[in-house]
């Protein structure tokens, strides 16, 4: 066993991070942030007062006259220096991340590079953010169109990537001029107190980037203050849509609302069986399932009993050798989950899938942990089989390492299930080694982010990260190009010159 040395040593006391300082909380109340995997508290944050949020929302807005005059290259120096930094801590920042988060040590370096591929796109600003004009509309009259920042944004942060998130959204918003307020998850805000600090040390202006942490309170002193311009949310869709979307639309502001998912992977007879399975390992189980990328439900698209049996018993047997434990072990293969409460909620669904008489295959409830870790917040992979899309345990976000397995008869019938037995659209996967079933399924599956042969279908930093029907909400998504878009308004200008 190789036990990687743990970052933090004492309890992080989180502060807030306003107008270029380190600010305590006047708060009373605190949460404790606990290791699910060793269940020691690590860090005490607290839930900050409407007031704390709206001096970060002052200073953003003072700071904005001056951050939008900065020439884009200028802003795009400091990014560079931010990716310096970003780079320098990023074994510290990945295990930081294992101690908050639960996930193993490889799935935060991933993490870790995802975020930070964000910045590097945001350093090429100067060209991304650039307009378009046309000489001569008229005799002797030019139009063009540039790009404005336009104020102070808000991002809200869900508790499955504490690292990554907020990385989809602020590069772009502070590297086009705008300022921002980040709210990361209230059960896993050590990860970006790290940025924070290193946000700090690249000598941001003051103002510009401003960290608040809480919970609902503090997202509820965001929607009510108008001088935010607009809000960036990942999370559930019962609070992405109703809470963030609606609150925002009332007023009159944008709002990107990436929320949850129930993504089908479907086998067709023709994929390759050995990757093929390996892919769905780390897309039920990577992460503990608590990804809204990971596989939802696993379709097996076959008539021959033989076929669906050697693929069931593949996934049962690879899962099987998945090693259960602490995430700084470098043998572990997957964490516990976030947790006690995200526990009891998964334990309910393997109970209703019991009961709605689906057939349990492999359990984890009490799963072998390696090492001396209390069983609190650790789960094993689990498999049911005989599950019809109707089920609850086939229709709704888990989040959690479940595997639902249901049957087709045809490639028609999955897609079917996929379009209409579950109201979310964030991803879908095909294994298949035939184009036109390829073709098909890129078609007419009404999800955002579409897979073939891939199991976790992640786009790149610039690459917009997709999601229809109740997995998203807004007109613009995070990342690459699609972030600038949502972060500038578009100003017209038409000249002539006598
Ligand atoms: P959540 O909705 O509980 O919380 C997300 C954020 O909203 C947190 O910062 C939280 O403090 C705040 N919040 C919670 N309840 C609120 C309320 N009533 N009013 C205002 N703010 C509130 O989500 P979570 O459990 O942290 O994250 C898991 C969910 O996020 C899953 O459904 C997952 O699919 C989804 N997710 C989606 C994407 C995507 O890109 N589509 C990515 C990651 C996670």
């Amino acid at each position: 066993m190789v036990l990687l040395e743990e970052p933090i040593k004492e309890p992080v006391m989180v502060k807030n991070y306003i107008n270029g300082e380190f600010v305590e909380s006047e708060s009373e109340e605190q949460l404790d942030v606990i290791n699910p995997a060793t269940q020691k508290v690590i860090g005490k944050v607290p839930i900050s007062l409407p007031d704390e949020l709206n001096a970060a929302v002052d200073a953003a807005l003072d700071a904005f006259e001056e951050w939008r005059k900065t020439p884009p290259l200028a802003r795009a120096r400091y990014m560079f220096r931010l990716k310096a930094l970003l780079e320098e801590h990023f074994e510290e920042s990945a295990r930081i991340g294992v101690m908050e988060h639960g996930k193993t040590i490889d799935e935060f370096r991933g993490e870790v590079r995802r975020g930070i591929e964000n910045v590097e796109v945001a350093t090429g600003i100067p060209s991304l953010m650039m307009g378009y004009n046309l000489q001569d509309i008229a005799v002797g009259i030019d139009e063009m169109v540039v790009r404005e920042p336009i104020g102070v944004f808000a991002i809200i942060a869900p508790f499955n990537f504490p690292y990554m998130i907020p990385f989809w959204f602020w590069p772009y918003a502070v590297a086009t001029g705008n300022c921002v307020i980040i709210k990361p998850s209230s059960e896993v805000p050590l990860s970006q107190y790290k940025v924070a600090q290193l946000v700090d040390e690249v000598g941001f202006p003051p103002g510009v980037i401003n960290f608040v942490n809480g919970d609902r309170r503090v997202v509820k002193a965001m929607l009510e203050n108008p001088n935010i311009s607009g809000y960036c949310f990942v999370g559930s869709t019962k609070v992405g849509k109703e809470v963030i979307y609606v609150g925002a639309a009332k007023q009159g502001k944008k709002a990107i609302c990436q929320c949850s998912a129930k993504n089908y992977l479907v086998v067709m007879e023709d994929c390759d069986l050995e990757r093929t399975t390996s892919s769905i390992m780390t897309s039920f189980f990577g992460n503990a399932g608590q990804r809204c990328l990971a596989g939802g439900n696993l379709a097996i698209v076959t008539k021959d009993d033989a076929f669906y049996r050697k693929v069931v018993n593949a996934v049962v047997e690879k899962a099987k050798r998945i090693v259960v434990g602490y995430g700084l072990d470098t043998e572990v293969t997957m964490g516990p989950v976030r947790s006690v409460d995200k526990k009891e909620r998964i334990v309910g669904y393997i109970e209703k899938g019991i009961e709605e008489g689906a057939k349990l295959i492999l359990d984890g409830r009490k799963p072998k942990i390696k090492g001396d870790y209390p069983e609190t917040c650790f789960l094993g992979p689990t498999i049911f089989e005989d599950v019809t899309p109707d089920m609850v345990i086939a229709k709704e976000e888990i989040f959690g390492p479940v595997m639902p397995i249901i049957r087709f008869e045809s490639l028609d019938e999955a897609i079917e299930a996929i379009n209409t037995k579950t109201p979310y659209g964030n991803a879908a996967t095909i294994y298949t080694s035939n184009g036109k079933y390829a073709r098909q399924f890129v078609y007419e599956v009404k999800c955002g982010n579409i897979g073939i042969n891939i199991g976790i279908v992640a786009p790149m930093a610039f690459f917009p990260f997709g999601g229809m029907r109740d997995s998203f909400f807004g007109d613009r998504h995070g990342q690459g190009r699609d972030a600038i878009e949502f972060f500038t308004e578009r100003k017209v200008v038409i000249s002539r010159w006598w």
